[in-house]
């Protein structure tokens, strides 16, 4: 098989998904079909700017895999998008709706463009240009889009706005993630922070660290760091360093995170906050402190092999998708680290988006209780089912989570036979 390129994430992902499917017994004619991408569409999204100039965007929507039913995944705006990118997070999003054990298979949006540069009414444009172009592909039984970075409730209402003016009636359920109002869920925008302290919680506990005293950083503090560092300081956890793209605070007493939240809010950025006892740092010195436990929850290769050697936390929980190189996680690992993957332990947001598309479709409502009791349960079911293959065949969690969801895609797949 070809080298691996360690910043390609579509390459890292084919590296353990093999690593998995050798660990499973498995020869190359059982999986192949998941090594590549079941569709690819590549859009070209012409914008007129505010100025009257007329702006030509790409954009992407990648379904991996719908052996398991619709494919789902969330649409990223950001300057760094590419091909290589949503192909993977597309990937990810197949075995993570597989380790949890959701009815989906995977797709990821994206269009590569920095949003803070464009106007709201350009930003719409964007949105709604975006989602005609793709539209054909899309749909509640099809494949539904969801919000990833720099996407939110807002942009997730006009797609559900312009899919269904398509139709000529309400769909609520092509989109999740959407406002309150439109059919949006309760608990969604929490949902994946609330995942990812559920099962921090879990491996703190099988570990054997004391959670009430570990100290805790988190890297990114948009809706997965941001929640999740509210939430550990709700609960009384010390949150010693959070950062985003622009800066990181450290304050090795715990950081106060319910005032640093609102000044991100009310500024769009951490730079500028500071507190008693607090200290700026880089988001690179972030990555080494001297913490128990550590969160990426921004994007993608910060863990790499030139910082892993220099990485001081016991635990990693991946909040972000793909934030270790496969480099890093050798080194990681090596080091023995405990790393919860990814596809399980950042699912918490899929899994809201499931209730909310089942919401949709029968048109009723769960109130928070129902759904936080019903996400605790499939987060905690999958955590345990990944832990426990972990221990048995002495393997790191990221190996065992891929076998568990490659073995029931595999498992479906092959019930359904190839067509023709
Ligand atoms: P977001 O746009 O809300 O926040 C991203 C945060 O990361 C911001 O604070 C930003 O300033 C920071 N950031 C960006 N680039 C950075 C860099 N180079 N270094 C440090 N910080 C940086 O995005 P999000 O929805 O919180 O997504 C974060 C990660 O979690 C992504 O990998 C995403 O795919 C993944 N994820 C998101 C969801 C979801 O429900 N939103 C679900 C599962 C996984």
């Amino acid at each position: 098989m070809k080298t691996i390129n360690k910043y390609n994430p579509y390459d890292q992902m084919l590296a353990v998904l093999d690593s998995a499917a050798e660990k499973l017994g498995y020869n190359l004619n059982d999986y192949v079909a998941l090594r590549y991408p079941e569709r690819v569409l590549t859009v070209a999204v012409p914008v007129e700017m505010d100025d009257g100039s007329l702006n030509v965007f790409t954009g992407y929507r990648i379904q991996h895999s719908s052996s398991r039913g619709p494919c789902k995944g969330g649409i990223r705006f950001h300057p760094s998008v590419d091909l290589n990118e949503v192909k993977a997070l597309a990937a990810w999003m197949t075995w993570k709706c597989a380790v949890v054990n959701i009815p989906y298979g995977g797709a990821k949006g994206g269009i590569e463009v920095d949003p803070s540069k464009l106007s709201p009414r350009e930003l719409n444009r964007l949105t709604r240009r975006y989602t005609a172009a793709i539209l054909p592909i899309l749909g509640p039984e099809r494949d539904i889009p969801a919000p990833d970075v720099n996407t939110d409730a807002r942009v997730m209402g006009w797609i559900m706005d312009t899919y269904s003016m398509f139709k000529g009636f309400a769909v609520p359920g092509v989109v999740t993630g959407k406002p309150i109002e439109i059919g949006g869920s309760l608990g969604r925008k929490e949902a994946t922070g609330r995942g990812v302290s559920i099962v921090t919680e879990a491996i703190a506990f099988r570990a054997g660290l004391p959670i009430q005293k570990a100290k805790i950083a988190v890297q990114g503090f948009g809706n997965v760091g941001g929640t999740t560092a509210k939430i550990f300081y709700e609960k009384g956890y010390t949150v010693a360093a959070v950062s985003d793209v622009d800066s990181g605070l450290y304050n090795e007493k715990g950081l106060n995170i319910a005032a640093i939240a609102k000044y991100a809010e009310a500024n769009n950025t951490l730079k500028g906050y500071s507190e008693k006892g607090s200290v700026e740092i880089s988001n690179e010195d972030l990555l080494k402190l001297d913490v128990d436990i550590l969160v990426p929850a921004a994007m993608e290769n910060q863990l790499t092999a030139e910082n892993a050697n220099g990485i001081k936390a016991k635990i990693i929980v991946e909040g972000a998708n793909g934030p270790t190189t496969t480099e890093a996680d050798a080194i990681l690992n090596e080091k023995g680290v405990i790393l919860v993957p990814d596809i399980l332990a950042n699912a918490g947001g899929v899994i809201v988006s499931y209730f909310e598309w089942v919401q949709n479709l029968q048109a009723i409502f769960w109130d928070e209780h129902e759904i936080y009791s019903m996400l605790k349960r499939i987060m905690i079911k999958a955590f345990d089912e990944v832990y426990a293959l972990a221990c048995e065949k002495d393997i790191s969690l990221r190996i065992s989570a891929y076998m568990v969801a490659l073995d029931r895609v595999v498992k479906a797949k092959k019930i359904r036979g190839i067509f023709p």
